[in-house]
């Protein structure tokens, strides 16, 4: 396994993590989450993610149900979680200090767990002000519920608002995003946060790296059976995998696996191993409904000395999608 830095902080964090949303407490049986913990585990992935939403709460049972009984070394483990929706109460949601108090609290009973390492503002919260959180976030770090903390999909503008205002207050300062990234989402990673590894050292932890699955090519020929986006209570997630923007994807993808078979990988690690290229990119978290899959995909790793410049122009010309920096064009 490959160990990097979490932006500009002094924490180590595996290239490639593994997380739990739609998995744990739901899609997968405990035995199956279980066996994919191990096998991270046993390839040196030492970063876990999770959040107060997943599974309405038992994604972070399961996985801290696991920990407990493995009894792994807890310094090994670097445990992440998110704050948001906590429930369905008025305050049960958002980023007021109350909520981020009171879910902090709930997140670790339910992993039990002393403290998370990391801990994310899982959206921004427009009815909040960014004040309030910055504060209360802060402290939560000060009072040793987590070590860092940061967010998740926030704009550069919202991310640099926080950062201004825990220098002005003297508070703790985020560490991290929480972003999409893969080779259909690139803007925030290659482009809008550009600034903000240069003056913040911000590091990322980015999320669906195989688009949720359409980029392993199974969905080439439709949607199968017993994929995430056949479960019931998912069908929200549909129109990414049909309709006119889907085929389009799809029409990618298709080519993207000729590279993949020049190369002698399959498509879901060349996805993985995209990702990893960008320096950028402090983990790839990972997503398997069964052990297998993240087997093959923690091959990525080995894949990416491989993607040389010439392979990368390819994928480039393929994809047809790169950011455009404003100093390109001037
Ligand atoms: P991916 O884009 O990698 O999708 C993972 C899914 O793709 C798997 O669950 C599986 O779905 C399918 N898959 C993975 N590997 C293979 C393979 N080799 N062959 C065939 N199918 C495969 O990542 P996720 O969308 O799961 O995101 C990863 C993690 O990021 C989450 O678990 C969560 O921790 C975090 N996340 C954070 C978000 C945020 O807002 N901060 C949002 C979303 C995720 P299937 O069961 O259909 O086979």
């Amino acid at each position: 396994m490959e160990y990097r830095s979490l932006g500009s902080s002094g924490l180590m964090v595996s290239a490639l993590s593994f997380g739990t949303w739609v998995t744990f407490g739901d899609q997968v049986q405990e035995d199956t989450a279980r066996a994919c913990m191990i096998a991270a585990r046993e390839a040196g992935v030492n970063f876990f993610d999770t959040a107060e939403v997943y599974a309405e709460g038992r994604a972070e049972e399961v996985m801290g149900g696991i920990i407990e009984k493995e009894g792994w070394k807890r310094s090994d483990l670097v445990i992440a979680t998110k704050l948001f929706w906590g429930g369905k109460g008025p305050n049960d949601r958002g980023l007021s200090r109350k909520h981020i108090m009171e879910g902090m609290d709930a997140s670790l009973d339910r992993m039990h767990l002393d403290y998370a390492d990391l801990v994310y503002c899982h959206r921004p919260d427009p009815r909040t002000p960014i004040e309030e959180t910055v504060w209360a976030m802060s402290d939560l770090v000060r009072n040793g519920l987590a070590f860092y903390w940061g967010t998740s999909e926030w704009s550069a503008q919202q991310i640099m608002e926080a950062w201004a205002i825990a220098r002005r207050e003297h508070l703790v300062p985020p560490t991290m995003e929480q972003p999409q990234y893969n080779m259909f989402t690139r803007d925030r990673v290659e482009h809008e946060y550009a600034r903000l590894y240069e003056e913040f050292g911000l590091g990322t932890t980015i999320w669906s790296p195989l688009a949720g699955g359409l980029l392993t090519g199974k969905y080439n020929r439709g949607i199968p059976e017993g994929t995430r986006v056949s479960l019931a209570g998912y069908q929200w997630l549909r129109p990414g995998y049909e309709g006119d923007e889907a085929t389009a994807r799809v029409a990618k993808v298709e080519k993207l696996g000729a590279v993949a078979k020049d190369l002698g990988c399959t498509m879901a690690q060349l996805g993985v191993a995209w990702c990893l290229k960008n320096p950028r990119v402090s983990t790839v978290i990972l997503g398997a409904s069964k052990v297998e899959q993240l087997i093959e995909n923690l091959g990525a790793l080995e894949l990416v000395p491989r993607l040389d410049a010439a392979v990368m122009e390819r994928i480039e010309g393929i994809l047809g999608n790169k950011p455009v920096m404003e100093r390109d064009w001037r």
